[in-house]
């Protein structure tokens, strides 16, 4: 037997536009932040919501399923114990693989658990959501201006010689 909770949350396992991610999509639109992709699959772990031009991973795991550590909601079926117990950890172990591997090709890794999308905790967690897009967006315009300061820089480097080059043929 399991109780409601565990079956709704058995309910959401592996299948996108969950409640919970469509919520999740709902406040990044109302933050100004759409343009998200889903089910992002050219990346490992398919993210649930990608934002691939910043290397965004969102991922929205539902408590059961992921067994978010000291959760109450990351409850034990108390029938074949050792089956759930090995399969929390497969999922588990995955997770934190499919994390290291998408940190690894540079990208940033969000995760939003279930529990933390209810009412009272809903406003402090879009709110890390979107300090973590606000954070890439300023690495991604430094880097940006970086850039644009080094091709500055070789024109500068370029155009006293064309100058110079000006001058002599006027010379002549
Ligand atoms: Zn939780």
């Amino acid at each position: 037997m399991v109780s409601e909770a565990t079956r709704k949350s058995m309910q959401g396992n592996k299948r996108s536009n969950t409640k919970p991610e469509l919520l999740v999509r709902k406040e990044l639109r109302a933050a100004g932040y759409p343009g998200y992709r889903l089910q992002w699959n050219r990346v490992p772990g398919h993210p649930d919501i990608a934002y691939p031009g910043r290397k965004i991973a969102i991922f929205v795991n539902g408590c059961f399923w992921h067994h978010h550590k000291g959760c109450k909601y990351a409850t034990t079926p108390r029938s074949n114990i050792e089956y759930w117990h090995n399969k929390f950890e497969t999922n588990m172990a995955r997770d934190k693989k499919d994390k290291a591997i998408l940190e690894d090709m540079g990208w940033r890794v969000v995760v939003i658990w279930e529990c933390e999308l209810k009412k009272k905790k809903l406003a402090g967690t879009v709110e890390y959501v979107v300090t973590e897009i606000e954070e890439t967006d300023r690495l991604i315009a430094a880097e940006n201006a970086r850039r644009q300061a080094q091709r500055d820089g070789i024109l500068h480097v370029v155009h006293p010689r064309r100058w110079h080059v000006v001058w002599q043929v006027e010379d002549f």
